[in-house]
């Protein structure tokens, strides 16, 4: 990509930085704009030490947007803000940070997409190729940005990435050799107009493919036209000709003539949805030539991330499990699907406006609803009628509640269908609240 010397980076977290630092050992003069106060960015800058810019801080200016031959997101930047919206109209060009790191690749890429798993799956594969490869660069939307990936001298076999729905809005050229969708469902409706605009940025991880690339889909999903690229399919419902699927509870991997088979039961994943995890990365380690053996290896040792039904304690028979990663509705029905017996459900957070009801065929195993944070009242005029529900000021309340109403054998899940930003700093710190409090008990 021709770069322009004078460039706008928007964002001024991790992968703003990293942005910069990039643009700046190829000589770009860099604006940085980010809404918080200078105040308030101060280790952002302190990380900025030696690379020259112009900073705006505080909120946006329209003169900013338009005043650059070229903007950079980060991913968090709402890429129809209304100034850049105009500075697309003005004829700048807009692309995010992974655009723009792809540009300058020429490590082999396999990307992960999807609205559940994404973090699982990349973690899972990256272990399974580092032990196959040696040297292979893991993250994306998972924490360290593509371009840090080139900033450390780009010298690894493979880079596995997380991508978002976010990161898929500004691509132009970006074309993994393998692009996996695990899964859409109903989610960031807050921030998009509809699902269908939603599903869309996320099929756009298909949109550059050529024939001799991947692509790997979930059989569940609606049949997608437009793949250009070889398409594998994996499924836990039925057989398949090629690709992977389970079934009698083995993993089967059919590629080019050859299957390959695993049992299920040497991963200690929990749920349907984590054998669709385990399909996935199978069938993508297969498809780049890694050893049966070693796919094995990983898989029985993988135990899987923490805050993602993370077994926490049991105390008098009641077992609770930490599940905050569930930020939306889908990832709290594979929660209860992977759990027996009754359920106590802790829910509740930041509501991003999709229906809740869409769970109601699992409510029958939840003995006791127990709500907090701002979507509560939602929820409980969703699914109230479904149980017992306990409205409660915070995430202490909920939990002693929890004790006060399970029973015997119960399961308390923390699985909140919500993100944290109501009153958490993020999911991580929601989970690590709630892991204290059980301890506590
Ligand atoms: P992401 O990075 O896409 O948010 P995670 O691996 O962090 O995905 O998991 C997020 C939540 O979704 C957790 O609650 C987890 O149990 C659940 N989950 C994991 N894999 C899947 C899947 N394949 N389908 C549905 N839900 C999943």
């Amino acid at each position: 990509m021709n770069l322009p010397d004078d460039i706008l980076i928007v964002g001024l977290g991790t992968t703003g930085i990293a942005t910069a630092r990039f643009l700046s050992r190829l000589g770009k003069r860099i604006t940085l704009v980010d809404e918080k106060h200078e105040k308030d960015l101060a280790p952002a800058l302190k990380a900025l030490d030696g690379v020259p810019f112009t900073g705006r801080f505080g909120p946006h200016r329209q003169e900013d947007f338009l005043g650059h031959p070229m903007i950079v997101l980060s991913p968090g930047i709402d890429s129809e803000h209304p100034y850049l919206k105009e500075a697309r109209a003005a004829g700048i060009k807009v692309i995010g940070e992974m655009e723009l790191a792809y540009t300058f690749l020429e490590t082999p890429v396999i990307a992960i997409t999807g609205t559940n798993g994404k973090t699982t799956v990349t973690t899972l594969m990256g272990e399974i190729f580092t032990k196959a490869y040696g040297d292979v660069f893991v993250g994306g939307n998972i924490g360290d940005p593509l371009v840090n990936y080139l900033l450390s001298g780009a010298g690894a076999g493979y880079v596995i990435i997380e991508v978002s729905s976010f990161q898929l809005e500004t691509i132009e050229t970006f074309r993994p050799d393998a692009a996996i969708l695990l899964n859409v469902t109903e989610d960031h409706l807050d921030r998009y107009r509809s699902f269908a605009e939603y599903r869309d940025a996320k099929y756009r991880i298909f949109e550059n493919q050529r024939p001799e690339d991947y692509a790997i889909l979930n059989t569940s999903l609606p049949p997608l036209g437009g793949i250009r690229a070889r398409k594998l399919c994996f499924s836990t419902e039925r057989g398949l000709e090629e690709g992977a699927f389970l079934k009698d509870g083995t993993m089967y991997v059919r590629l080019e003539g050859k299957e390959y088979r695993h049992e299920r039961a040497v991963s200690p994943l929990v749920g349907i949805h984590n054998t669709e995890n385990l399909l996935v990365a199978l069938l993508t380690a297969y498809i780049h030539g890694i050893k049966g053996e070693v796919i094995e290896d990983v898989i029985k040792t993988f135990t899987g991330l923490s805050h993602r039904i993370e077994p926490v304690r049991r105390i008098n028979g009641i077992t609770f499990y930490n599940d905050s990663k569930a930020t939306n509705v889908d990832s709290t029905r594979r929660a209860l699907e992977s759990i027996g017996g009754s359920v106590v459900l802790i829910a509740g957070g930041k509501d991003k406006g999709g229906s809740y009801r869409v769970i109601g065929d699992q409510m029958p195993k939840v003995r006791s609803l127990i709500l907090i944070g701002e979507g509560a009242e939602r929820i409980r005029e969703e699914l109230g009628s479904y149980t017992k529900t306990y409205m409660e000021g915070d995430l202490a309340g909920a939990v002693s509640r929890a004790v006060e109403v399970a029973q015997k054998g119960d399961v308390v899940l923390f699985s909140p269908m919500c993100s944290s930003f109501d009153m958490f700093k993020d999911y991580k710190d929601r989970g690590n609240r709630f892991r204290a409090l059980v301890e506590a008990l």
